[in-house]
């Protein structure tokens, strides 16, 4: 079976992703931190003062699958991340493709996931270069007999709380239920509604509708993406059923040490809630490597709406942390890069 050709190695992809400094961090001199010194490898060279006040530079080495430089574009990324993954839906199998990162660190941009304003480069981002692969290998022969139909969800999870990015209800995303079946150890998301998609075009644009619907009523749009996980799925199905199903993950930011100890009461809730679902992925991921029998896939939302994906024996996951090359994101950074190494870590 396919599944005997999957080992372990190639369940799991981590890579890292540096963006450039931008213009904010130019204006304030901020100094990139990052080398990628070949094509897995990447350093940090972390400023540091001894007790007589001396500065060095105290430089950590982190090792991955890949480690893409501030001059790789997304369909370079695309290529060695999501890509090899579009064929294990065909396979019946299923696959997500994550971002992780800090806010700011590239997440949305790598993923695909805004088109507003100057933004229009995220059109090519994974999402659409995934879905355009989709409709090209529907196309092969051995494929095409299959008769597979495309379906596609785009939806978040907020605070713990899951809703449809596609579908307003008096002007409210409308709420999901995500529901625990005890018995068959199933989960059920209630209310999500598969759109049926003919062409990369149709997926383009319900992403637009979705990153819209994602931010609108927000003071801030950051504000809001950068503490929720939106989940977008192209899905396959023959003659209703699945076949295979590609998740794809922009993933709320993963700063959250100032949220603890907020004055506001909801800011913390919601920080405790990220911490608690990052924590979780983190979890299922490496039992999907070690191919454990059990996934604690319960301990959060987010974990349980992708149960799915994280059993059956052609899974397959790719995690791209993304990381700002600033000294002042120094220690998000670090997080980050050891957080994407415990993921692989057996
Ligand atoms: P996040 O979603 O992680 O909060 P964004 O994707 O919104 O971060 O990126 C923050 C800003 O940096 C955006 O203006 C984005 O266009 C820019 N950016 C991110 N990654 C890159 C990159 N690799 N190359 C150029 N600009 C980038
Ligand atoms: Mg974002």
């Amino acid at each position: 079976t396919t599944a005997d050709l999957i080992d372990e190695e190639h369940r799991i992809c981590v890579c890292v992703r540096a963006r450039p400094l931008n213009k904010k961090e130019l204006t304030m001199k901020d100094l990139d931190v990052i080398t990628i010194p070949s094509k897995d490898v990447v350093m940090v060279h972390e400023p540091k003062q001894k007790v007589d006040l001396t500065r060095y530079l105290e430089n950590q080495t982190f090792r991955f699958d890949y480690a893409f430089d501030d001059s790789t574009d997304n369909d370079m990324v695309y290529r060695f991340t999501a890509r090899p993954l579009v064929e294990t839906i065909f396979e019946r199998g299923m696959a997500t493709c994550f971002a992780y990162g800090q806010t700011g660190s590239g997440k949305t941009h790598t993923m695909g996931g805004d088109f507003s304003g100057k933004n229009q480069d995220c059109s090519k981002g994974i999402y659409a270069l995934a879905a355009r692969d989709v409709f090209l290998m529907l196309k092969k022969p051995n494929y095409k007999k299959l008769d597979l139909n495309v379906f596609a969800t785009f939806f978040e999870i907020y605070s713990g709380k899951a809703s449809d990015c596609l579908t307003y209800l008096y002007e409210h995303k409308a709420k999901l239920r995500v529901v625990l079946e005890d018995g068959k150890q199933q989960v059920q998301v209630v209310g999500l509604q598969e759109r049926d998609v003919k062409c990369t075009e149709d997926v383009l644009k319900l992403i637009e509708v979705g990153n819209s619907c994602r931010t609108s009523g927000q003071t801030s749009a950051n504000a809001h993406s950068s503490r929720s996980h939106a989940v977008f799925q192209i899905i396959l199905r023959r003659r209703g059923k699945m076949h295979g199903k590609f998740s794809l993950i922009d993933l709320a930011g993963n700063e959250r040490g100032a949220d603890t100890s907020s004055a506001d009461r909801q800011t913390r809730l919601e920080g405790a809630e990220i911490n608690k679902s990052l924590l979780a992925l983190k979890e299922c991921i490496r039992a999907l490597g070690r191919n454990k029998p059990h996934t604690p896939f319960r301990a959060s939302k987010l974990t349980q709406v992708l149960r799915d994906s994280f059993i059956g024996e052609n899974s397959r996951t790719c995690m791209i942390a993304t990381i700002s090359p600033g000294m002042a994101s120094c220690e998000n950074t670090l997080n980050t890069l050891r957080y994407a190494n415990r993921v692989k870590e057996f």
